[in-house]
Formats: C-alpha cells, structure tokens, sequence
C-alpha cells in the first residue's frame, strides 16, 4: 500500500512525546535540556548500497540506523535526549516503513531517546539521523585527550561485522548459524551508552569503532598528539572469529569496520575504575595496548614481536 507524505509520517513517525517540550508536527521540536547541560549532537547519513546491503531486514536497518547516530552519543559520554529522522525514499511502501519504524523505535525506547521531527522527501533511499544528548560542561569524553602512559581499551569484541560483510562479498564461507550470528553483530550492533556513562571522568579519550579500529585509534593518537602500540592477538574477538585463520581474525579486528564497540583510553592508576564501569554498563573491557609519547601505531603479535600488517591486513582478502 502506498501512502501520502504527510499520512506516512503521521502513521509511522509521529508519536506522544514525554522528554522534549515539544515533538513531530510544527517547524520546529523543542528539547529540554537540564540547567547548565551542554548539547551535544551528532549526525549520520546511510546510503543503500554504499552503507547498507538493499538486502537488509527494514526492521533492522532501523535499529541500526539509530544504533550507529548512538554510538556517537556514547563515544562523548552523552546521555542521548531525542533524534531527527530524514528519509529520501523510492516509494511509501507501507510494510517496508512498518517494519523499519518497529525497529528504530524500540532502539530509540530502549534508550528513552525521542523522535521528535525530520523531514521526508522521494528518492533513493537514503537515511539521515541526527541524535541530541547532553553532558555535563567538562565531562564529554574527547579523541583529544589521550597521555602517555594511558592504557588503550577496547569494549565487547571486534570483527564479527567484518566477518559477515566478507561471507556477503563470498570471499569466504561460513555455515548457516555461524552466518546467522556475523549476520547480526553487521545488523544490530548494539550502542554502548551506558558505558560511555560509566567512562565519565575515568577514560582519558574515547572514540566508536565504526571505521575499523586501526583507523580509529589514529584519530585518537592525532588528536591527541601520541603515538600506541597494540598487541594485536588480544584483541577480543568472538569464538566464530578465534575459529578462522589468524590472518582472517587480524585483519576483521584491525581493519574489520562496523564494529560500534567504544576504543579508549585511560591512565594506568584507573585499571580498577575501568573495570568497574564495564561492570555496571554490562560489557566486557579489554586491555589492548598502551599509549607513548613516540608518534606512530606499533603492532605486537603474541609473542610480542613487531608485525607489519599493512599487508596481512589488506592482502588476504584481495588475492585469498
Ligand atoms: P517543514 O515543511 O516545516 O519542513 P514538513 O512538512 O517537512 O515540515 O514536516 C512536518 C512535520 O513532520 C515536521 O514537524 C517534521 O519535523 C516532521 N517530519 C517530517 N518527516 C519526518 C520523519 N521522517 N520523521 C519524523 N518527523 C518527520
Ligand atoms: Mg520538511
């Protein structure tokens, strides 16, 4: 069935809301921020094709459409407030936009996070989320604060998505259920708000996975004005990953992409703050390297030799 602009938007995206002052429906929404909060915002555009496979479940790409703008939110240590929804889409097809709603919003009611306006237009299907939260003035987490001396930490685990995206290209194979489960850490990634919040005060810098974790950390270390080096085979991967060639596992957790698992850093004396606030936010915290003065990213295998995986990391995948 196909709907009307105005019915479409009524029907799927405007809702009561109970935070903002005032939410779909006039020119403009209406946060409320608590006194002396900083806003803090942060936009992503998803393009079929080029971030998403026209594949995908719509009630999935809904929560990841939301998951990726809250990942955002949880790198700064924001509390998320509320979202704009901008759709371009081929047609109103209203099964595909039920499907896509169910899965944005039970994201965005996981995290009281409200959609309070957007804007809705034809064309290729293209979808554009701007998230709004707020921090205490001070207390963002930033790329820019990394120290020497720091430990570089790493929540969940890296390279699923990868893996998923590689079984997508067929360059390589993986069984039904294993599929099924690369499939979803690629599909529904899961934003780690609660540990950005618990991170407050304790990391040093943060910044989400979504580029591939090499990349990333080279943010951080630019911002920053340090260098890192990294111990390559401890970074946390799943069973399915540990079961591929160490090859396969590096380069998914190194360059892997689409992981949102947040990557920071914290001094040394704050080992026991860290873990705590895995603890309470309910994920795994990773110790995975250092951070120095020396510029530069250092790579270490197991047994803490220097490796040189500009080519392992980028060569198997092409001629393997
Ligand atoms: P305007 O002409 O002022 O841009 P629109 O007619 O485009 O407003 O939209 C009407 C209302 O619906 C606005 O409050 C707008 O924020 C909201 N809106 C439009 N598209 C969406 C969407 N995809 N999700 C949520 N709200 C939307
Ligand atoms: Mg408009």
């Amino acid at each position: 069935m196909s709907l009307g602009e105005f019915e479409l938007i009524e029907r799927f995206f405007e809702r009561p809301v109970q935070r903002a002052a005032l939410g779909v429906g006039d020119d403009c929404a209406l946060l409320r921020l608590q006194p002396g909060m900083q806003l803090a915002t942060s936009s992503d555009l998803l393009v079929e094709g080029r971030h998403f496979l026209s594949t995908v479940a719509p009630e999935r790409l809904g929560h990841k459409a939301l998951a990726v703008n809250l990942s955002d939110l949880a790198a700064c240590g924001a509390q998320p407030l509320g979202f704009t929804l901008s759709l371009s889409l081929p047609q109103s097809d209203a099964a595909w936009l039920a499907g896509f709603a169910r899965g944005l919003l039970a994201l965005a009611d996981a995290h009281a996070c409200e959609l309070v306006g957007g804007d809705t237009t034809r064309g290729p299907l293209v979808i554009n989320i701007t998230v709004f939260g707020e921090v205490p003035p001070g207390q963002a987490l930033l790329r820019s604060g990394a120290r020497p001396g720091d430990d570089c930490w790493v929540s969940g685990r890296l390279g699923d998505a990868r893996l998923a995206l590689e079984a997508f290209r067929g360059s390589l194979t993986l069984p039904g259920a294993q599929f099924e489960q690369a499939r979803q850490a690629m599909e529904l990634p899961t934003p780690r708000v609660a540990l950005g919040l618990a991170l407050r005060g304790v990391a040093s810098s943060a910044i989400d996975l979504s580029d591939g974790l090499v990349g990333d950390l080279g943010h951080i270390l630019r911002r920053s004005g340090v260098g890192a080096t990294l111990r390559v085979d401890t970074l946390p991967r799943s069973e399915l990953l540990q079961a591929q060639p160490l090859p396969v596992q590096r380069e998914c957790t190194l360059a892997g992409g689409d992981d949102y698992e947040l990557l920071f850093t914290a001094p040394a004396a704050r080992r026991a703050e860290v873990e705590a606030a895995g603890a309470r936010a309910g994920v795994p915290v990773t110790r995975v390297g250092s951070i120095e003065a020396e510029p530069g990213l250092r790579l270490l295998d197991g047994a803490g030799q220097r490796l040189d995986l500009q080519v392992a990391a980028f060569d198997h995948f092409r001629n393997g």
